[in-house]
């Protein structure tokens, strides 16, 4: 392609609107143009990229026996009610854009497609025989994400591959798991990224198992936890690990303590002069289900630790069924606002205690008259432990489980891990934290979708099962967006040679010159016929600009038609190194051509 014939537009300052590196040189080098919030369209250069990288994902999925499908993505609500899955999606904080057509039903825009594939499924397969089946297809997929950022990173419409399969059993369903785990890992490493696969939560659905694709980078939204021994490594949210041991508790005997302006944990250590690792905190949640009732939760946990809320909101989701309730729709710490819209009277806040009472609490139809009461099994281990009195101004001291409070049915792990943490693998290992970006998602799903919207086979002794399920997805506009991420320098982008848009390009420093656009020229044809993918810049700039321009691109190679040419050589320069040299114009082809396939290939 010639520059000069191409919607060809650089911008030499960083845009307003862009936060980090990556969104910044795509904008910037003209990859992308902003349309709305977390809308962008893909100009020419982003889209050979972006094909690009659907290519290897293509060649890696094939290559596990998974078909290529599209399915459509206007999707009728009445599957999303089926799988129970419409309130939660366009609910509160769902995220799934709905409408209503002409003939007054309800549709939703696909922001997945686990309803559509199961309804297929459903359909279509009948017997054992069949099994196991993976499908996929490769589309843009549309979210009302409640923060759009990033450019790519984070759009309302992106495009994923996402596939589904279909088993007899746990152990069909991990063996598919298997070869995604080994097919997301080879995508990653031929686009050119450093990556780490890490255990992921698996929302309330349990399932065996979940692997998160992080692709390690700063600007990531996610955190990672790993252990330098590289056994352990896993999202935040899902986190394991051993706490720091609690000091033992000076407090011998039980007392209630005037602890004036002690309201945080900070003040009333202080205050007390003993360890945060000795006070029980109670920290209370609000949440509210999809059939619209408001529960209020009260989390008790040791004072050094927080509470990791997605752990919250799975054990909150598993307690759906007790109030007639399939999920959750909402879950915060409530402002002393919301406090006010249930509250029978104002509660002691950074004074309740385990065991306050559910009298403060105005039940009504929308409100549930008790308190959730749950406990982390760091609170459950503590010993004449410090407490709130349940009344502003004191705290207890001295408390134990069981004598003055009465321990909740329910323990559960809420904690959230942190760098520094013992492994449970090996507690001399401690977990070390990373910044990552998601970009794919591999997921045992089980029987959740087939249960809920009745697909099942026929096994071999004729009895009817429901199917067992898989999902993967990974992010393609955010991987492409990642690998900027991961590759860039001062002047611009270095794009992996793998997923660069072209491989090559020829510069003419003066288009005055005859004998430069001569050979330059010669060598855009034959390299192109060649199978090197290249640019020709035959604009009318100074070469200054050209060069400037190549570098912000970042294309792999530039090949510049200067002084060289009276010796018959020209100047050809990597982008990700800056080292250049000369060489012979007959030996252009043949020298880029081993280049670029070892680059290519070395990460096959
Ligand atoms: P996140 O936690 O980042 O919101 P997710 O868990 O909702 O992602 P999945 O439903 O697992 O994402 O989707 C599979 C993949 O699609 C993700 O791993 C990510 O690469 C990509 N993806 C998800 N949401 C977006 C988005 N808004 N913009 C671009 N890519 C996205
Ligand atoms: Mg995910």
């Amino acid at each position: 392609m010639r520059l000069s014939q191409m919607l060809f537009v650089t911008l030499r300052d960083d845009p307003a609107d862009a936060e980090i590196p990556s969104h910044k040189l795509l904008l910037r080098a003209g990859y992308i143009r902003r349309i709305g919030s977390g809308i962008y369209a893909y100009l020419p250069f982003m889209w050979r990229v972006l094909q690009k990288v659907s290519q290897i994902v293509r060649e890696e999925m094939n290559a596990t026996g998974a078909q290529e499908c599209l399915l459509p993505q206007l999707q009728p609500s009445d599957l999303w009610k089926e799988s129970g899955r419409w309130d939660t999606y366009t609910k509160a904080e769902g995220i799934m854009f709905s409408l209503i057509d002409r003939r007054e039903q309800q549709l939703g825009l696909g922001p997945t497609h686990e309803e559509v594939i199961t309804a297929i499924a459903r359909d279509m397969i009948r017997s054992y025989r069949q099994l196991p089946l993976h499908l996929y297809q490769l589309q843009t997929k549309f979210r009302d994400e409640i923060r759009p950022r990033f450019g790519l990173m984070r759009g309302r419409e992106f495009i994923m591959k996402d596939g589904y399969s279909f088993h007899v059993d746990e152990e069909s369903l991990k063996k598919t798991y298997q070869d995604m785990y080994q097919a997301y890992s080879n995508m990653l490493r031929r686009s050119g990224l450093a990556f780490r696969p890490v255990e992921a939560d698996s929302g309330a659905i349990g399932g065996s198992g979940s692997t998160e694709f992080m692709v390690l980078a700063e600007a990531g939204e996610d955190e990672v936890l790993y252990t330098e021994d590289g056994k352990y490594a896993a999202n935040v949210e899902k986190a394991v690990s051993l706490p720091a041991d609690a000091e033992t508790s000076p407090f011998t005997s039980y007392e209630k303590r005037e602890t004036p302006g002690t309201d945080t944990i900070e003040k009333l250590s202080s205050f007390l002069k003993c360890s945060p690792t000795q006070i029980v905190k109670s920290v209370l949640y609000q949440t509210v289900y999809d059939t619209g009732l408001t529960v209020l939760v009260l989390v008790s946990i040791r004072g050094d630790q927080e509470v990791n809320e997605v752990k919250l909101q799975n054990e909150l989701t598993r307690l759906a069924a007790n109030y007639g309730a399939k999920a959750v729709i909402a879950l915060n710490v409530p402002s002393a606002e919301t406090q006010q819209t249930w509250a029978a009277k104002s509660l002691p806040l950074g004074y309740i205690a385990p065991d306050i009472s559910d009298e403060y609490i105005a039940a009504n139809k929308q409100v549930q008259a008790k308190f959730v009461r749950l406990v982390d099994k760091t609170a459950v281990d503590l010993k004449n432990f410090v407490t709130g009195a349940n009344e502003t101004g004191y705290h207890v001291v001295g408390a134990n489980w069981n004598e003055q409070f009465q321990l909740p049915e329910s323990v559960v792990d809420l904690r959230k891990a942190r760098p520094g943490d013992r492994a449970l693998h090996n507690p001399e290992q401690t977990l070390s934290s990373a910044r990552g970006i998601e970009v794919g998602h591999i997921f045992q799903l089980g029987t959740k979708y087939s249960v809920a919207m009745g697909a099942t086979y026929t096994n071999e002794q004729g009895e009817e099962k429901p199917l067992v399920m898989g999902c993967y997805g990974v992010g393609v506009s955010r991987l492409a967006q990642a690998a900027v991420e991961q590759s860039y320098d001062k002047d611009g982008i270095i794009w992996p040679v793998a997923i660069a848009p072209y491989h090559a390009i020829v510069t003419i420093p003066n288009i005055n010159d005859a004998q430069q656009v001569q050979i330059a020229e010669k060598l855009y044809t034959e390299l192109n016929q060649a199978g090197i993918e290249t640019l020709l810049d035959d604009r009318d700039e100074r070469a200054g600009v050209k060069f400037k321009d190549a570098d912000l691109i970042g294309i792999p190679y530039r090949i510049v038609t200067g002084r060289a040419i009276a010796n018959g050589k020209v100047e050809v320069v990597e982008r990700a190194t800056r080292q250049s040299q000369e060489i012979a114009i007959d030996e252009v082809i043949t020298t880029l051509k081993q280049w670029i396939t070892t680059a290519i290939e070395g990460k096959n």
